[in-house]
């Protein structure tokens, strides 16, 4: 099964939601869902630069 919010797969044992969608003709389709979809980093945040404050330019 493939999550539709994340289009991660539900693993087994995993809780998912089913939601039905019945189609005006012929079969409907089911889609599922994690009940909470994992957190992916899709990519990781870029750090901030670790970059040193500048002085502050104190004037006498
Ligand atoms: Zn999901």
């Amino acid at each position: 099964m493939i999550c539709v919010r994340c289009d991660q797969g539900i693993r087994p044992g995993e809780p998912y939601d089913s939601h039905i969608h019945h189609g005006a003709s012929g079969p409907g389709t089911t889609n599922y869902s994690h009940k909470q979809c994992p957190k992916r980093p899709r990519r990781p945040a870029p750090e901030p630069a670790n970059r040193p404050e500048p002085a502050p330019d104190r004037r006498p």
